[in-house]
């Protein structure tokens, strides 16, 4: 234990294949994968991978400024994707952690909005609802919305491997790692 959860490539290696079993044990395969960007980039990815699902979007939304360091609302970012096609679909959309869990719950919200009267290809007044679900490398309990997957469940802060070292810079000259 400790302040940190430390996720390493090799466990989460595990992580996206467990995560792709519970899916494919809840009889669900979806045909669309939705990353939250950036943090849901990699297990969304992988997760993909893992369940056979060739076809991917991309949600950017900014909310943490640093560790436990928000904006007072987690805001959409350009590029956005084009949600047109999505009712009628299964879409999983992936994040790396529900923590507050408003960065999930705007995003599902956003999708499943989809589905209301004229947003889709159905005619005005014939709604054609977004099958949509949510997995998540890590859910904290005082998220507003549990994930349909979860791997574990923490309440500490959490450090992934893609994002555990600083970017590279040019100071560093390339040589270092
Ligand atoms: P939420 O809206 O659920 O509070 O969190 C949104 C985003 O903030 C997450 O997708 C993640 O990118 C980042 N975040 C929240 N909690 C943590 C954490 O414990 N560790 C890291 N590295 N990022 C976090």
């Amino acid at each position: 234990s400790g302040p940190y959860e430390i996720l390493g490539w090799p466990e989460f290696g595990e992580a996206a294949r467990e995560l792709a079993r519970a899916v494919v044990r809840s009889g669900w395969v979806p045909d669309l994968v939705v990353a939250v960007a950036r943090g849901g980039l990699v297990p969304a990815g992988a997760l993909a991978y893992a369940l056979g699902t060739k076809a991917m979007g991309t949600l950017n939304v900014e909310f943490y400024t640093g560790v436990a360091q928000t904006l007072p609302e987690p805001v959409l970012l350009p590029p956005l994707m084009d949600t047109s096609a999505l009712p009628g679909r299964k879409v999983l959309v992936v994040d790396d952690v529900a923590d507050s869990g408003r960065t999930l719950d705007l995003v599902m919200r956003l999708i499943q909005d989809r589905g209301l009267p004229g947003a889709g290809p159905a005619a005005p007044g014939e709604p054609v609802p977004v099958d949509a679900r949510s997995a998540v490398v890590y859910a904290k309990a005082r998220s507003v919305i549990e994930p349909d997957y979860v791997w574990r469940h923490t309440d500490r802060w959490i450090s992934f491997p893609w994002s555990a070292q600083p970017p590279v810079t040019e100071e560093h000259g390339g040589t270092g790692k």
